[in-house]
């Protein structure tokens, strides 16, 4: 069997036409999504993924603040320029780029976003909101990856969903997620013994572990859908995903591949939930 390849690159177009269309009915009603993207420092990887947020909000006419501070910033400035932001009626949706530099509390910086504008859905308000089932924000890289299941038209419920990884950003939500879905959920970490035992028998296998090509053809199941979330940098500086695409192609049914997969997604899901917040201000 060859799986069907999920175009993360094609899907992420057709969603984000569907949420420009939300956007425009805002913007007829008075009001543009506002979004706000708070980088500390000068990763320049972090740099990257803040110029791709800013270039995707304008592909959608959605207003953008890209606020750039300096590496040395105090925590407190950063809770300060959070405050405004919160405060700011134009601003939908706050996001603070992670990792910020070690001198400054992440937890903090969280918990000081307003939860009505955080689209990252990392604050602890919507982290619970997420676990009781009425998520108000999902964390946007699984949520990009149920967009994926949803649009290639994976079933979900009764189907055995297993999750490699167990991160608060991909694995814990993505599971939560799956389990709001109907699946039934298995998560599997770094300390699972016979880890092969589990992912053979999924008909949904998430792969969140930062670990290249660790997930071979002969430990998917037959007909699978394979999501890999992995972005991993070889030494040849070519990128690949935590499963062994080649041969897991072999056996999944559907199978995401590195890049142009999952990749793509995380971006548009993030428009799409300050979009989402922009509408919850006029209902
Ligand atoms: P973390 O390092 O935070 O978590 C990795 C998880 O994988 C941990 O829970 C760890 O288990 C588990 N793990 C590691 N090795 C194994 C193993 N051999 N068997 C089973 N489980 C294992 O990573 P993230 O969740 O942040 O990211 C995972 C990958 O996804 C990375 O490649 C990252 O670049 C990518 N990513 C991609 C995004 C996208 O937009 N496509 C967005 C975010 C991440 P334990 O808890 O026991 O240590």
């Amino acid at each position: 069997m060859t799986a069907r390849i999920i175009d993360g690159k094609a899907i992420s177009q057709e969603v984000r036409a569907e949420w420009k269309i939300r956007a425009d009915a805002l913007k007829a009603r008075g009001v543009t999504p506002g979004l706000a993207v708070i980088i500390v420092g000068e990763d320049p990887a972090s740099k990257v993924y803040v110029g791709n947020k800013v270039k995707a909000c304008a592909e959608l006419g959605i207003f953008s603040e890209h606020i750039e501070l300096p590496a040395d910033t105090s925590e407190a400035t950063l809770l300060g320029k959070i405050a405004q932001l919160n405060a700011d009626a134009r601003i939908h949706g706050i996001l603070v780029q992670l990792p910020v530099p070690k001198h400054i509390d992440s937890n903090k910086v969280l918990l000081a976003i307003s939860p009505d504008k955080d689209v990252d859905g990392f604050h602890p308000m919507n982290v619970g909101e997420l676990v009781t089932g009425h998520a108000k924000f999902q964390p946007c890289t699984p949520f990009g990856v149920m967009c994926l299941l949803e649009k290639c038209g994976v079933a979900i419920e009764g189907k055995h969903a297993v999750v490699v990884g167990r991160s608060n950003i991909v694995g814990k939500p993505m599971a939560l997620m799956l389990l709001q879905k109907n699946a039934t959920v298995t998560i599997c970490t770094s300390k699972t013994v016979d880890l092969a035992k589990f992912t053979r028998d999924a008909d949904i296998l998430v792969v969140a572990t930062g670990k290249p090509k660790m997930i071979t053809g002969d430990m998917i199941k037959p007909g699978a859908a394979v999501i890999d979330v992995g972005i991993n940098r070889l030494p040849n500086g070519k990128l690949a995903g935590d499963v062994d695409f080649d041969s897991a192609k072999e056996i999944a049914g559907w199978i995401s591949p590195v890049p142009g997969g999952v990749g793509p997604m995380t971006i548009t899901m993030l428009v799409a939930s300050t979009v989402m917040a922009a509408e919850r201000t006029i209902k």
